[in-house]
């Protein structure tokens, strides 16, 4: 459960007054028929849970960064879609001397004498000294304080924040008070997540807490080697806010710049490309693009879905598509009368040939949606009853009856393939991950930015749970229009959330209610005008099919005298990927993919799939920490 204060407003049965003016003279129905209409006719079987193997991330080149995983029952699945997220391609090993064959790596989760034996501390020891980057998080012993550049370590669950210390290199990209100061929990309630700190750091640290111990140690040497100890389990607090699962960290709900987790993916980011000198990441952008935008309507009020086509009919002037989330709500119940009718279809296929997408926002549209049973599976319309009987009570509703039996109605219907979900209300069942791969849907936006820690997509585990994932991704809500402050005051607010997003190839989500056409378009327009001189827009579907082969995407580069050439390997289709490089390395030449784009730093591709090699001339580049073999 979420804290009281964080319970969402999102998705209400419209209690606005510009709902209200518009009622039908016409008897609502009952329940709405569709003669002769039943199904899914196959059942929804939810897979069971199946541990994800570090060995599934084993495989890669040695510019990756290697991932020394020391504990296997540790949070290593919530590091991995960190890194997944941020863009930095690394494998995961269990062999110190396989890791020591990378410039950088990072020990996971911790460092002490009872997970290294004595030679792999030795060893790691040698590699900063050799040229090489030394990561961990919780050193706690092996005799390796001084490779770290500390004193002793301090275990606490009191600490509630780092603060980072931003007259460093690494930390200079920081300014931002929500960058600059990171929560680890909240002090009134006194509760915190565990974290250890540093004494006596001999050089300042990149971050102290607010006891003053040092959260990230720095110690970098002549040799061009260095060594960073974050005191913090960057994993855990991962798996934390991409599980939903954040009651005590985040410090808004909505509407707000929450870049907890963003900030320590970047400051790995920074501190591989610092290490690695053919360091080759991934942005998280379409097109090379600065931002990632989203525009998703939720079509839950009877009205709602005959004004969605006035918004539909704006974004295709303002050239760009959007997702309509559509409750196909075909009994009167507490909530609202049935809508979900032929003249609901009619307006579903005028969505569609405005190019806008269709996707599913349950049955019931019920506030219990998270307290629902799994379901059996067998759900089907129309004898599939969900009723609301209350704002908090709701009977014949499941899960997977929720689901299935709205993306069978829309795809029946519309002939469309329906993959993309948001509950009502952004309640979000802990089976929700499991029973959406179950169901068919490959995307979901059913949580906030703000209460995932972070404003990038990211991979969905089962059951909200540390061990096993799921294929459907999350793209958190951002924005939404229902908080007290009225959506077209908030536009400068909006844009400046952009303006931070877009520093780091950021998604922003917006959520607009069809419910009453002005004076939310205006606010749609200003955004999209605000921002259109750098952002992607898509459906959540285009953005969804990107992010998946990027998700699956793997990087190496390889040496050739004074050439460099970067292997993306891409079991599935992706256009404009953006492969970002060091600055000075200059585009020779590319195959079999065409280049949509080459600047100093990036390269955006075409369409491509399997294997694309690009080639780039390094220019003779004084090449740091040579002393690893490449
Ligand atoms: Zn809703």
């Amino acid at each position: 459960m979420r804290a009281l204060r964080f319970v969402g407003v999102l998705g209400a049965a419209c209690p606005l007054p510009a709902c209200q003016g518009a009622r039908s003279a016409s008897p609502p129905a009952d329940a709405i028929a569709f003669p002769g209409i039943t199904g899914p006719a196959t059942k929804t079987v939810v897979p069971a849970e199946v541990p994800a193997a570090w060995s599934a991330y084993a495989a890669g080149g040695r510019t990756r960064l290697a991932v020394l995983l020391t504990d296997t029952a540790s949070a290593w699945l919530g590091l991995a879609h960190g890194l997944k997220s941020i863009g930095v391609p690394f494998v995961i090993t269990r062999d110190v001397r396989a890791a020591l064959e990378h410039r950088v790596v990072l020990v996971y989760p911790m460092i002490s004498g009872g997970v290294l034996p004595r030679e792999a501390l030795a060893a790691l020891a040698r590699h900063t000294r050799s040229g090489g980057t030394l990561i961990a998080t919780n050193v706690l012993g092996g005799g390796l304080n001084d490779v770290f550049g500390f004193g002793d370590v301090v275990p606490s669950r009191s600490r509630v924040e780092v603060r980072l210390n931003p007259g460093l290199p690494l930390t200079a990209r920081f300014d931002d008070p929500r960058e600059l100061r990171l929560p680890l929990g909240n002090g009134p309630q006194r509760r915190s997540l565990g974290s250890y700190g540093y004494t006596a750091p001999v050089e300042p640290p990149l971050a102290t807490y607010d006891d003053g111990t040092a959260a990230i140690t720095r110690r970098e040497l002549d040799s061009g080697g260095a060594a960073y100890a974050f005191g913090v389990d960057v994993g855990a607090l991962v798996l934390i806010g991409q599980n939903n699962r954040d009651q005590f960290i985040a410090r808004s709900y909505v509407n707000g710049y929450e870049p907890t987790l963003d900030v320590y993916l970047r400051l790995l980011e920074a501190m591989y490309v610092q290490g690695e000198p053919d360091a080759v990441t991934l942005g998280s952008v379409p097109q090379g693009r600065e931002i990632s935008v989203l525009v998703t309507h939720d079509v839950d009020y009877r009205y709602s879905l005959e004004r969605a086509i006035d918004y539909a009919r704006a974004e295709r002037s303002m050239g760009i598509p959007a997702t309509y989330f559509i409750q196909t709500k075909y009994l009167r119940d507490w909530n609202d009368n049935a809508f979900f009718d032929q003249a609901a279809i009619g307006h579903l296929k005028r969505l569609d040939s405005l190019g806008m997408q269709i996707a599913s926002h349950t049955v019931s549209h019920s506030r219990e949606f998270n307290h629902m049973p799994l379901g059996s599976g067998e759900e089907a319309y129309p004898t599939y009853q969900p009723r609301a009987t209350s704002e908090r009570t709701v009977t014949g509703a499941s899960v997977l009856g929720e689901l299935r039996v709205s993306k069978f109605l829309l795809e029946h219907f519309t002939g469309l393939p329906i993959d993309a979900f948001r509950p009502g209300h952004l309640r979000n069942p802990e089976s929700l991950p499991e029973a959406l791969e179950a169901s068919g849907y490959r995307f979901s936006s059913s949580v906030t930015a703000n209460n995932s820690l972070t404003h990038l997509p990211f991979q969905l585990q089962y059951h909200h749970g540390p061990a096993a994932e799921t294929p459907v991704f999350e793209f958190p809500v951002t924005i939404e229009d229902e908080a007290p402050s009225a959506l077209a005051s908030r536009l400068p607010e909006a844009l400046e959330l952009a303006d931070h997003l877009r520093r780091y190839g950021g998604l922003m989500v917006l959520l607009i209610h069809s419910n009453v056409v002005e004076p939310k378009l205006s606010f749609e327009r200003g955004f999209v005008a605000g921002v259109k001189a750098r952002a992607w827009f898509g459906t959540v579907d285009e953005f969804g099919r990107f992010w998946g082969a990027r998700n699956a995407a793997g990087v190496d580069v390889t040496r050739s005298g004074g050439q460099r050439v970067v292997t993306v390997t891409l079991p599935a289709t992706v256009e404009g990927l953006t492969v970002s490089t060091p600055a000075w390395w200059r585009f020779v030449g590319v195959e079999p993919a065409g280049v949509v784009a080459a600047g100093p730093g990036k390269v955006t591709l075409g369409p491509a799939v399997n294997r694309v090699r690009l080639v780039f001339d390094a220019g003779g580049q004084a090449v740091l920490g040579t002393g690893l073999p490449h």
